[in-house]
């Protein structure tokens, strides 16, 4: 999960009330999010949905509510529900310093680490991502909980490989390998500036690469 920006402007099918994905709302919220779901940061393609961070049952007040729309896989909108209304405010918070994801050599299981406490919803939101990366129950994964991490462990596995060649050979061809992963339409990009936390001398070497929405 990485901050979000969003068009400042409201799109105009909202102040109807009647519907909250109007095809004005989708094409923002695809532009704005570089067509990759705000939780688990997978290209979405044509599978998104458009998710409400307060959810529609709790919070109906807010169903047409702009700063609340987001667009989302089926696989994190079917897991989030109604069950994470607390979350972090995704555009307001630098979600990839605040949470640390990150898979240890030979291991099957997504470690999430809050780094800055005193978040609001930080822990819901840890809760949240632990349920996406390893399932209901840490280690028993159902089949689409599966195929999520396989797709988040080789992406993970990937940048580590092309991470350590150009730290062995630091030559402009393998840096560009790196930064071709780091780019706002990849995915897992907090992933990968977790392994880069690891590694401090090439963290400020990928700095310019690895700021997203942070941009003033
Ligand atoms: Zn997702």
């Amino acid at each position: 999960m990485i901050q979000q920006r969003k068009s400042p402007v409201s799109p105009a099918s909202l102040a109807g009330k009647k519907s909250w994905d109007g095809e004005d709302v989708r094409e923002t919220l695809y532009a704005d999010q570089n067509g990759k779901c705000y939780l688990c940061e997978v290209c979405t393609d044509h599978f998104f949905e458009v998710e409400h961070v307060q959810s529609r049952s709790n919070f109906p007040e807010k169903a047409f509510d702009w700063s609340n729309l987001f667009l989302c896989c089926r696989y994190c909108n079917a897991r989030k529900g109604k069950d994470y209304d607390d979350i972090v405010s995704p555009c307001q918070t630098p979600c990839e310093e605040v949470f640390d994801v990150y898979i240890r050599p030979g291991s099957k299981v997504v470690e999430i680490t809050i780094l800055t406490p005193d978040i609001p919803g930080a822990n819901k939101t840890r809760e949240l991502l632990l349920r996406l990366h390893n399932g209901k129950k840490t280690g028993m994964r159902d089949m689409k909980e599966r195929i999520f991490f396989e797709k988040f462990q080789d992406s993970f596995s990937s940048f580590v490989i092309r991470l350590n060649k150009y730290k062995n050979s630091r030559t402009p061809e393998n840096r560009a390998k790196v930064a071709e992963l780091l780019t706002i339409d990849q995915p897992f990009l907090a992933a990968k500036l977790s392994v880069l936390r690891r590694l401090p001398e090439l963290l400020e070497d990928f700095q310019r690469e690895t700021c997203w929405n942070r941009k003033p």
